[in-house]
């Protein structure tokens, strides 16, 4: 495994899966009753955006560097920008958190955060990140996939977040594979399952293995940074949320509208739409 993502820290694309994150556990924490969150692809937990592999990169700059500077920036990215302060002593935005940390800032006394990660340096990192946590909040070294399916029937409601690097041509198929018990649940899920857009069809392909599951609601939110022309580049990301929380789809345009206006060039643009709309 080569991927880091402490490479991409704070990019537009992590904008686009970090403010949907908030905004739907702001949602699902004003709801009583306990919430397991399963990360499926933890990652390293908090991020220097000062470190050599962030600087390299230079992805933080069109992201989390221009959200922090601009005042004028949606409501719908409050909640994450309030987060990356959170993280942050001064003005100076040098610290980025990834998942594990955003979602175990919000978390209650009744929830619980389990995230998976593989890596045994950003295992090493993402557990001393949820120090602070007081137990509520957890990494396990294992295969998010496995944790999933041994947690998807849990009684208290779920949110998972499915977020791989795309390394291994079988994430899309493990992705439909892992969500079937999530779809089989008789208690609330929400999902959440983040994908780079390329070229179209890869999507495409993923989508009707989707709709072959039957899911009963899916908002896609797609970023696009340019036209789809040139499938070796990273052309923009999706996220594909099934059992979305009511009426959160203006607030997830808002968020693609500033995302693809801030880091995309010509072409660019933001849609939202559902999979299979009522
Ligand atoms: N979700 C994180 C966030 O938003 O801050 C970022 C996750 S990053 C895109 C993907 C991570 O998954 C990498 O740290 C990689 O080492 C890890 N990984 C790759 N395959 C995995 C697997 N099968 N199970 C668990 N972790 C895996």
């Amino acid at each position: 495994m080569n991927y880091r993502h402490a490479f991409h820290a704070g990019n537009f694309a992590d904008l686009v899966k970090h403010a949907a994150v908030a905004l739907i556990m702001d949602r699902l924490t004003v709801t009583p009753g306990p919430l397991l969150v399963v990360d499926t692809h933890a990652g390293a937990g908090l991020y220097d955006l000062g470190s050599e592999m962030a600087k390299r990169s230079g992805e933080a700059e069109a992201g989390v560097l221009k959200l922090m500077a601009d005042p004028g920036a949606p409501e719908a990215l409050r909640s994450l920008k309030a987060a990356v302060w959170a993280v942050n002593d001064a003005k100076d935005v040098r610290r980025y958190p990834g998942s594990p940390v955003l979602i175990a800032g919000r978390l209650r006394q009744s929830d619980e955060y389990v995230g998976a990660e593989l890596r045994a340096d950003d295992f090493e990192a993402v557990n001393a990140a949820l120090k602070g946590a007081k137990g509520k909040a957890r990494a396990v070294h294992a295969d998010g996939y496995d944790l999933l399916k041994s947690r998807a029937a849990d009684p208290r409601r779920l949110f998972v977040l499915i977020d791989p690097p795309f390394e291994k041509p079988d994430d899309y198929d493990r992705i439909l594979e892992a969500l079937k018990p999530v779809l089989a649940r008789r208690t609330p899920a929400t999902a959440l399952v983040w994908l780079p857009l390329k070229d179209l069809e890869t999507f495409d392909a993923f989508l009707r293995g989707l709709e072959a599951l039957d899911p009963p609601s899916v908002l896609a939110v797609e970023a696009r940074l340019r036209p789809l022309t040139d499938p070796m580049r990273m052309n923009g990301c999706a996220l594909v949320i099934l059992g979305p929380p009511p009426r959160i789809e203006p607030d997830l345009k808002a968020v693609a509208d500033w995302v693809v206006g801030a880091a995309g060039g010509a072409g660019a643009v933001a849609k939202l739409w559902a999979l299979n709309p009522a």
